[in-house]
C-alpha cells in the first residue's frame, strides 16, 4: 500500500468488521429512522476533487455499515433462503479481495486460481456424492446462472441431436454457432418444452434470457402445492407432437416455499430418466438448497429429506448455490454437466487470440471463460475450497443436521398451537411427518384471518427474527427458511416462541 492512511483505513475496516461479528446483540435490520437519515447523506453526484479515502471510510463506518442488515451474520434471519458464511469462508474471501485474481484463463504458470477452483469443485463433488470422473463443474454467480447454464446446455444438446438425426453426424450445423432459430429450422424442431413442478420463478428467467420464452415451462405437478411429478401427464407430453418439438425436464430438487423434493428416493428419477432417453429429453436438476441433503446420506433420522436429493446423478446437468446451505458468501453458484464438450460449444469464449492459452483442449482444467457465462470474474472459488477443507463433510453434515432440527422444532411448535396452522395441510396430516419431511422451510399462517394478514410485519417488527411472506392457497402465509450454519435447535427455538406467543397476546 502506498499511504500511511490507506493502510490505516484498511486497518480501521478491518477492526470494525472484527467488532461487528463478535457482537451478541447485532440488530437484525437496521432502523428504518438511520437508514433514511444515512440515504440523505449518500452522495448525489461525483465530487470535483475526490473527499480522500480518510473521508470516504468515515462516511462507510458510520453512514452506510451501520444501514446493512446482519442477514448472513445472524441464525435468526428467516427470509428467502440467505445462506451465512461460515469463519473458513470469510477468512479466504478477505484473500480473494487482497489478492483480486481473475481465474477466467487456466495459465497455470502464472497463478493457481484455476487449479483451486477445480479442486475446490473437485471436493464439492466428494461432499454431494457426484463421481469426480464423470462430471465437470464451473462457478456460476448463483442458482439462477445456474439454471441458465443447464437450459442452455440442454437447449443445445436436444437441437443438435435432431440435425444430426436430420443431415448426418458431420452436420455442423448447431444452436452456438447458427443460432436458435436457424438451427431449429434446419432441426425441423417448431416447439422447445420444458415440463417442471412448482419451479422456481429463476426458471422462467432462465427460459426468457435463452430465447425460449417463459411460457414454454409448463408445470407438470401431481397436485397443487405438490411438487411431485403427474408421471403420466409428462408421458403424454413427452409423446405429444414429438416429431417436432424437444424437450428439457427440470427436477425441482428442493421447493422453496415448502423445502418439499419433486422426487423422493431412486424411483421417480429412474422413471423420468428412462422417459428422457426414450424421447431424447435434456435432465436438469434444480437443487439450489435442496441439493445439500445428499450431505445427510445414511444418517439416521434424515432418511426422507436424504431421498429427496436421491439419484439426482441420473441428471444431464445439475445447478447449486455455494451462497445458500453451503454458506459461502455472495455471490457463488455451481454448475455440473455430464458433457464438458457441450459447455464449450455453447460457452467458448471464440477467437479472441489474445486470451487463449496454447493448450487449451488438452490443458486439465478448462479456462472457466471458455465453459461458463463471465469472461472477467471473482476469484469465487477460493471460500469455497477454504470451507470444504476446514469443516469436512461430518462439519457440513453436522450444520445441516442443526438446521434440520431447528425447523422440526419450529414445525412441531406451530402443528401443536391452535393459533397456527402448519403448510401444506395435506402433507403435515400427522405430527410424525414432521420429522420426515421438514427440511429447512417452515411453511404456516395464522388461523386469526386478521393476524395472518400482518403476521410476516409483526414478526418482523420484533426485530428478533425475520421471516418472509408469500402466498399460499390464495392467501398471504409465512415462511422460516433456516440457512445459516449458527442455528442452534433448541435456543432459537425458544426465541421463535417468544415472537409468537408475543404477537397473540
Ligand atoms: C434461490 C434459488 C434459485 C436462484 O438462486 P440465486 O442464487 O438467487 O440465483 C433457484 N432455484 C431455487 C430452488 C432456489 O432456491
Amino acid at each position: 500500500m502506498e499511504h500511511d492512511s490507506d493502510r490505516a483505513c484498511f486497518e480501521r475496516v478491518h477492526r470494525h468488521s472484527v467488532h461487528t461479528l463478535q457482537k451478541q446483540d447485532i440488530l437484525i435490520l437496521p432502523e428504518l429512522s438511520t437508514i433514511e437519515d444515512s440515504r440523505a447523506r449518500l452522495h448525489q453526484a461525483i465530487p470535483q476533487h475526490g473527499i480522500g479515502i480518510e473521508a470516504t471510510t468515515d462516511h462507510l463506518l458510520q453512514d452506510i455499515a451501520p444501514t446493512l442488515n446482519a442477514s448472513s451474520l445472524t441464525a435468526r434471519y428467516y427470509g428467502f433462503v440467505i445462506g451465512g458464511i461460515t469463519p473458513a469462508a470469510r477468512v479466504a474471501d478477505a484473500l480473494v479481495s487482497t489478492y483480486d485474481q481473475n481465474p477466467m484463463v487456466h495459465l497455470p504458470d502464472q497463478s493457481i486460481a484455476t487449479n483451486v477452483e477445480d479442486k475446490a469443485l473437485r471436493l464439492l463433488m466428494d461432499l454431494l456424492h457426484f463421481e469426480k470422473n464423470e462430471w465437470s463443474g464451473v462457478f456460476s454467480t448463483g442458482a439462477t446462472a445456474s439454471n441458465v447454464l443447464g437450459l442452455a446446455c440442454g437447449r443445445e444438446h436436444i437441437v443438435n441431436q435432431r440435425i444430426k438425426d436430420r443431415l448426418g453426424p458431420d452436420s455442423h450445423e448447431s444452436v452456438g454457432s447458427s443460432g436458435l432459430l436457424k438451427a431449429c429450422r434446419v432441426a425441423g424442431v417448431e416447439d422447445i418444452h420444458i415440463y417442471a413442478t412448482m419451479a422456481h420463478s429463476s426458471l422462467y428467467k432462465a427460459s426468457s434470457i435463452l430465447g425460449l420464452g417463459r411460457s414454454c415451462v409448463k408445470d407438470i405437478s401431481k397436485s397443487k402445492g405438490n411438487p411431485a411429478f403427474d408421471l403420466r401427464v409428462l408421458e403424454e407430453q413427452l409423446a405429444s407432437d414429438h416429431d417436432k418439438s424437444v424437450s428439457i425436464v427440470v427436477v425441482s430438487c428442493g421447493e422453496v416455499n415448502t423445502g418439499l423434493f419433486a422426487t423422493y428416493g431412486d424411483n421417480d428419477l429412474r422413471i423420468i430418466r428412462k422417459l428422457c432417453k426414450k424421447y431424447s429429453a435434456w435432465l436438469h436438476v434444480d437443487g439450489a438448497f435442496g441439493i445439500f441433503a445428499r450431505v445427510l446420506e445414511g444418517l439416521p433420522g434424515f432418511e426422507r429429506v436424504a431421498q429427496g436429493a436421491q439419484c439426482l446423478e441420473l441428471a444431464d446437468s445439475v445447478a447449486g448455490d455455494g451462497h445458500k446451505l453451503l454458506n459461502v458468501p455472495y455471490d457463488c453458484g455451481f454448475f455440473f454437466c455430464r458433457y464438458p464438450d457441450l459447455s464449450q460449444l455453447v460457452f467458448q469464449n471464440p477467437g479472441a487470440a489474445y486470451l487463449n492459452n496454447n493448450n487449451a483442449t488438452t490443458a486439465a482444467v478448462k479456462s472457466p471463460l471458455d465453459i461458463g457465462i463471465e469472461n472477467s470474474r471473482r476469484f469465487r472459488g477460493l471460500p469455497v475450497y477454504a470451507t470444504l477443507i476446514a469443516y469436512g463433510h461430518e462439519g457440513y453434515q453436522d450444520m445441516l443436521k442443526r438446521q434440520i432440527i431447528f425447523a422440526r422444532n419450529v414445525a412441531a411448535y406451530i402443528f401443536d398451537h391452535p393459533a397456527f396452522d402448519l403448510l401444506p395441510k395435506d402433507v403435515f396430516t400427522s405430527k410424525s411427518g414432521i420429522n420426515q419431511d421438514v427440511f429447512i422451510i417452515v411453511l404456516f399462517r395464522a388461523t386469526n384471518r386478521a393476524l395472518n394478514e400482518v403476521l410476516v410485519q409483526k414478526i418482523n417488527a420484533s426485530n428478533k427474527m425475520y421471516v418472509s411472506g408469500t402466498v399460499w392457497e390464495g392467501g398471504p402465509a409465512t415462511r422460516i427458511a433456516v440457512s445459516n450454519w449458527q442455528v442452534d435447535p433448541n435456543r432459537d427455538l425458544e426465541v421463535v416462541k417468544s415472537v409468537l406467543e408475543g404477537l397473540l397476546r
